[in-house]
């Protein structure tokens, strides 16, 4: 075995497992099962084509479309991992949660998801009250119309509000009146980091935080390794080089494996491609040591 110049000879160590050598890992795509645009299969073929050859979908709120993307990438031969995204309330703040490798069928889980479902509805009914009292004309229905499952979210509602008129954008419909803080946004139930992490865990998925840089409450990192945490999303097509220098050392401080994903939606211009942000392959495999699939 060589060795750069100038180092000493090291003991001999195995190396990493590469389960695939050269594998683009992608672990955060989103499906129609939550507010992206492409069914499981079409975002499998898509993530396929870019290049990618593992991958979990990891939709806000639901597993409904693991059993799909599953078989999908089962015929495409590509590496499949369950996933979830959960969204945590951190005073005003959304921290959200990533569960991998989870068994989907649990009642706990799916109860759970469920009532986050419901709680989502209530919210957007709140939502559309408040836009009609601003003069907005948008039924839930008109809502509904923008997903392909049981979630409904401000995407979906940005989508609805471009489709009918009301907006030019999708960037227009948040700044006017959906994004936090403005007149039509009502915050939606969160789960807490407790609920959340144990939620994963039960289910027997390990549980990792998810764009850390988009929230920045690295102060609560600590806490969250405590509660169960085991990875960061370091790579994520919106975090810049200082925000991966600095996950990479919070993951060095706290034990931590680095992952990373495109959270690929399908919906607007500012979206990035599948692969766009990966895991390596050496974090794959700390990951895959935490779960069965
Ligand atoms: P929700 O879970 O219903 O609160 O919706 C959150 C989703 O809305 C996020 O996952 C983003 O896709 C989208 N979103 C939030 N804020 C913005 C924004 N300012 N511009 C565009 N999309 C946004
Ligand atoms: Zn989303
Ligand atoms: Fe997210
Ligand atoms: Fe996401």
């Amino acid at each position: 075995m060589k060795y750069r110049k100038g180092s000493a000879a090291r003991p001999q160590v195995p190396p990493p497992p590469r389960p695939e050598a050269g594998a683009r890992i992608d672990l955060h795509l989103h499906s129609l099962h939550s507010d992206g645009a492409l069914s499981p299969a079409e975002l499998v073929a898509r993530a396929r084509e870019a290049g990618v050859s593992i991958l979990s979908l990891t939709d806000h709120d639901s597993v409904r479309g693991v059993p799909e993307a599953r078989e999908a990438c089962r015929h495409e031969g590509l590496t499949f991992i369950p996933g979830v995204e959960l969204g945590v309330g951190i005073g005003d703040d959304e921290v959200h949660i990533l569960g991998y490798g989870l068994d989907t069928k649990g009642r706990p889980l799916q109860n759970a998801l469920d009532q986050l479902a419901g709680e989502r509805i209530d919210r957007m009914e709140k939502m559309l009250a408040a836009l009609g009292r601003l003069g907005v004309t948008i039924t839930l229905e008109d809502v509904q119309a923008e997903t392909g499952g049981h979630i409904v979210g401000r995407l979906h509602l940005a989508s609805a509000l471009v489709r009918l008129g009301h907006v030019a954008n999708h960037g227009e419909a948040f700044q006017r009146w959906i994004g936090a803080g403005r007149p039509a946004y009502v915050r939606r139930q969160l789960l807490t980091l407790r609920e959340a992490i144990d939620l994963i865990l039960e289910a027997g998925g390990v549980a990792v935080v998810a764009h850390p840089g988009l929230t920045r409450r690295d102060e609560l990192i600590e806490y969250l390794v405590r509660l169960g945490i085991r990875g960061l999303e370091v790579y994520h097509p919106k975090h810049d080089f200082v925000d991966v220098s600095r996950y990479l050392k919070l993951c060095a401080k706290f034990d931590l494996f680095a992952t990373g994903g495109s959270d690929f939606h399908g919906v607007g211009k500012l979206d990035k491609p599948p692969g766009s942000a990966a895991t390596p392959a050496d974090q794959y495999a700390k990951l895959l040591k935490y779960i069965k699939i």
